[in-house]
């Protein structure tokens, strides 16, 4: 570890920073400067920091208290590739520094291609205009470890320093950056350098004098210095770009704050609806946190070429076209989409811009948090009517637990030696368990409580680094006891518990935690946590409701005396947890499901699915539970648990088609009725819930094969085909109905996918949805031309590659190939996305859905054979579930068949 991180001799406490970006040149390219002021800690005879070997210096300088300025040959600078570390050796020059000298300074001039792959200061393709040109533009990502490939810098987020950015570029471009521009002014290269420690006179100013290029009129931009902040949260962008703007007005300092969001000209339009998230977000935040939205301006730019979904830049928030962009087109889960991300990385603004963690083992502090209140405290004050809070249960809940349950999971807390490790973090532990956790404890405690103690925290962290304990501090110091030791084994601990209920006669249950693992073969040692679990019993006595908020289990087993017939654990689904009741007692609360909230209903389901796909119990109950519930439901989510259960079998199964096929008739019978009830269209005054069950009823019938169905979705997407008219598609259906128009049909309806994708006026949902579809045909010489498409860069975005292997892997006839076909062409992928992150979310595309044995050995002897250090936790992972899936299979096949027979669906 020592190896990676950086001395702690010299440090930086202040950038002046010059970008002077010429999108122009070929390759378009930039050029820049830096003054660094450093404090010396230690006395020393070289200066280390993180530099990319794709930058190139070309001259370098420092001054101090003992060493007046002097020019430092370039040659004293070594770099290594692989640790994106240089070491400046002063023995060159005869000098070094001493601890406590003030005025130093470290003064670097380089250059660096812009580059394509979405980290450091790269560059974006816009929409092809009418004659076919695209213009690029460039905009930063550098989270985590990126910083270095745009600027020499100590990029570990505990070095904060501010930053006083100016940035040089083509006086008709727009440039943007975390802070406020404080003047522009027509720029022209100063004479050349006399020499290099000619910059550090006090008369320079930094990027005066950087070459000329050879058109056009410059200006110059000069940015409000920042705050204290991290690396990894400096940004700035260059290019074409039109805006729409708001206001927000603090009720804290009565300050007015420029809201803006930014995007391509042809774009802007689909915009407005995430410039309105933030600013009915921003107040919120205030008056929760207590504290007022710090800079001067908050912008977003909308890129059309992302690597991550969107980022929580200080002041600069940017993010994919599917992060912000909404029009009457898109479906309410795109809706959704760009409500809960603009909240996510406005969170962030307090939430890892004001107070970042020490190092990125507390990742989670930043991730939990802002998906906490992105995905459910604020759409739950700003949208009511989406019912946040059962669809969290519904995605991150179960999301958290469908990882975690695996063997190759991690602790929230986690250490991160490196930046393969930190990358690779960014996943379901440091999002999903980490916010379900916190929801939790938020539940507990009280939501008061819970905010009085994390405005607590931010307060005694303002503008610093802080740790986990630190958040638990403040929440305790709030709620008046220690929550720091109940919380230390949700955090620090790998896994979460399954608790079992045994009854005895009288009313007794005795309740039990293990670990709960997707293989159900917990061994000794892998059993030895012990967590704090807020039981939450709900009893139903006569139509009234009790829950014990009370009933903590922290032993290994305890027991409880119920006052009723009629109970559960885990009210509301608010604790981490599985609960395993007896097959009696699950029966019975399959006929008593309408006695409990949709809540509840969805957690039982959920437990019931997961408990059988991981062998603590047989498969038929959970299928039997599932068709009592579906008996009396009339609810989304729960429908959506059902939903998953029978498709999640039916993937399993998919290579035994007398399962396969059985299972799709469960489907259809269950979800048919809905679809003649609900139709297709939706009426104007439906709520979201209404939609959305409408959409999943008609994508279910339709994934199940029923014919009538089917034949409604040909029907509405043939006028699309033959008139371009889409009225018949309902943005909620569209993705069901494009993918299952292509799987029927044949070479029209693909060419029209094709057109869709294509198409620069396409909306960014429906884009995705069309790149579905094209991986939806069941036609050779059509699916032949998708594969054709993967290694083609300009038929494909790097950002939205990912997205065509999991097209691939839901389509069974081509399944086995694109896992094939991911394999055969490693090499070219790992080239491709080199270190970003798209090759992980590829992996789960293209092999998650498998389940054979002969799959899990060749797969794994596969991923053996290989180098993959950079994925290796979701090659573990991917490798894991294919096993359970595997296990599964052997365990339970004689059993869902005797279901099915029993039901007559065999
Ligand atoms: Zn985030």
């Amino acid at each position: 570890m020592a190896d990676y991180r950086l001395p702690t001799t010299v440090r930086p406490t202040h950038y002046q920073l010059a970008v002077k970006t010429d999108l122009a040149a070929t390759p378009a390219s930039f050029s820049a400067e830096a003054i660094i002021d450093l404090a010396v800690d230690e006395t020393t005879s070289s200066i280390v920091f993180n530099l990319h070997p794709s930058l190139s210096v070309t001259h370098i300088a420092l001054a101090s208290g003992d060493l007046e300025a002097t020019a430092i040959p370039t040659s004293a600078l070594s770099v290594d590739a692989e640790t994106e570390r240089a070491t400046l050796d002063l023995g060159a020059v005869g000098g070094g520094l001493t601890a406590g000298v003030h005025g130093a300074k470290l003064f670097v001039r380089w250059e660096a291609e812009l580059g394509g792959n979405m980290m450091g200061y790269y560059k974006s393709n816009g929409d092809a205009d009418e004659h076919g040109n695209r213009p690029i533009y460039a905009l930063t990502q550098f989270e985590p470890t990126a910083a270095r490939r745009a600027m020499p810098c100590w990029d570990e987020p505990l070095h904060k320093a501010t930053y006083a950015l100016s940035m040089i570029a083509r006086e008709d471009q727009v440039v943007l950056a975390n802070m406020d521009a404080v003047s522009a002014v027509p720029w022209q290269p100063a004479a050349p350098l006399s020499s290099s420690e000619a910059a550090l006179d006090a008369s320079y100013t930094v990027g005066s004098s950087l070459p000329a290029s050879s058109s056009g009129s410059w200006t110059v931009t000069q940015f409000t210095t920042t705050p204290p902040m991290s690396t990894y949260l400096v940004a700035f962008a260059c290019g074409d770009f039109a805006h729409l703007a708001a206001e927000h007005h603090s009720k804290l300092t009565g300050k007015t704050i420029p809201l803006k969001i930014y995007a391509t000209a042809n774009q802007i339009h689909k915009a407005q609806l995430g410039l309105d998230v933030k600013k009915w977000g921003l107040p919120i935040y205030e008056e929760l946190f207590d504290i007022p939205y710090p800079l001067p301006k908050l912008d977003t730019l909308v890129a059309h070429d992302f690597d991550m979904g969107a980022m929580e830049n200080w002041g600069l928030i940017t993010g994919r076209t599917t992060a912000y962009l909404y029009d009457e087109r898109s479906s309410l889960a795109a809706k959704k989409r760009v409500g809960t991300v603009q909240l996510h990385e406005l969170a962030h603004m307090w939430f890892g811009d004001i107070v970042t963690m020490k190092w990125w083992d507390n990742l989670w502090l930043n991730e939990a948090f802002a998906t906490l209140m992105g995905s459910l405290v604020l759409p739950e004050r700003i949208f009511p009517e989406w019912k946040m809070n059962s669809e969290f249960i519904d995605t991150h809940w179960v999301r958290a637990m469908d990882l975690d349950c695996r063997r190759s999971s991690h602790p929230i807390e986690v250490a991160c030696p490196d930046s393969s490790q930190i990358n690779q973090i960014f996943d379901a532990i440091s999002y999903s368990k980490g916010a379900s956790v916190l929801r939790m404890l938020k539940s507990v405690v009280g939501e008061e409580k819970f905010f009085k103690g994390v405005s607590i925290y931010l307060k005694k962290h303002l503008y610093s680094n802080a740790q986990s304990s630190d958040l638990w501090e403040g929440i305790s110091q709030s709620v008046g006891k220690d929550m720091g030791s109940v919380m230390a084994n949700w955090t620090l601990k790998v896994g979460f518990p399954v608790i079992t209920v045994e009854e005895s006669g009288d009313s007794e249950l005795k309740l039990t935690q293990n670990r709960f693992l997707s293989t159900n073969d917990v061994k000794g040692g892998e059993n030895e946590t012990l967590w704090w679990v807020p039981l939450e019993v709900k009893t139903v006595n006569g139509g009234k409701t009790d829950v014990d908020h009370d009933a903590i289990l922290s032993d290994r087993s305890a027991t409880y005396k119920v006052s009723s017939d009629s109970f559960k654990l885990n009210a509301e689904t608010i604790g981490l947890y599985r609960v395993q009741y007896t097959p009696e007692r699950l029966a019975k609360l399959g006929a008593q499901a309408q006695s409990f909230t949709v809540d509840d209903r969805v957690g039982l389901l959920s437990d019931a699915s997961a408990l059988a796909s991981a062998g603590y119990s047989k498969t038929s109950a959970a299928l039997a539970f599932a068709a009592a519930v579906a008996t009396t439901e009339t609810e989304y989510l729960p429908f959506s648990q059902i939903s998953n259960l029978l498709g999640t079998v039916a993937r399993v199964w998919w290579e035994d088609d007398e399962v396969h096929d059985a299972i799709n008739k469960v489907r259809a019978n269950i979800f048919r009725p809905l679809v003649d009830k609900m139709g297709y269209e939706h009426a104007e005054d439906d709520p979201p819930d209404v939609k959305q069950l409408r959409a999943l009823a008609v994508s279910t019938a339709a994934a199940a094969g029923d014919e009538t169905v089917l034949a409604e979705i040909v029907k509405r997407f043939e006028p699309f085909v033959t008139l371009n008219d889409d009225s018949g598609i309902t943005p909620d259906l569209q993705r069901t109905i494009f993918t299952k128009a292509v799987r029927e049909g044949s070479k029209a309806e693909y060419e029209k996918m094709l057109e869709v994708y294509n198409s620069p006026t396409s909306n960014p949902s429906t884009k995705v949805d069309a790149m579905f579809a094209l991986c939806a045909t069941q036609e050779p010489a059509l699916i032949d031309r998708t594969f054709a498409m993967l290694p083609d860069t300009k038929a494909i975005k790097d950002q939205d590659l990912y997205i065509f292997f999991k097209g691939l892997g839901a389509n069974r006839a081509v399944r086995h190939r694109n896992a094939q076909y991911v394999m055969d062409n490693w090499v070219a992928l790992n080239e491709r996305y080199n270190a970003s992150f798209g090759l992980r979310n590829a992996i789960g595309g293209a092999f998650g859905k498998l389940s054979s044995k002969h799959d899990l050995e060749r797969v794994s002897a596969f991923f053996g054979a290989h180098d993959v250090k950079k994925y290796k936790l979701v090659v573990a992972q991917t490798v894991e579930g294919i096993q359970a899936a595997s296990d599964w299979l052997a365990r339970d096949t004689e059993d869902v068949k005797a279901w099915l027979k029993e039901n007559r669906f065999l």
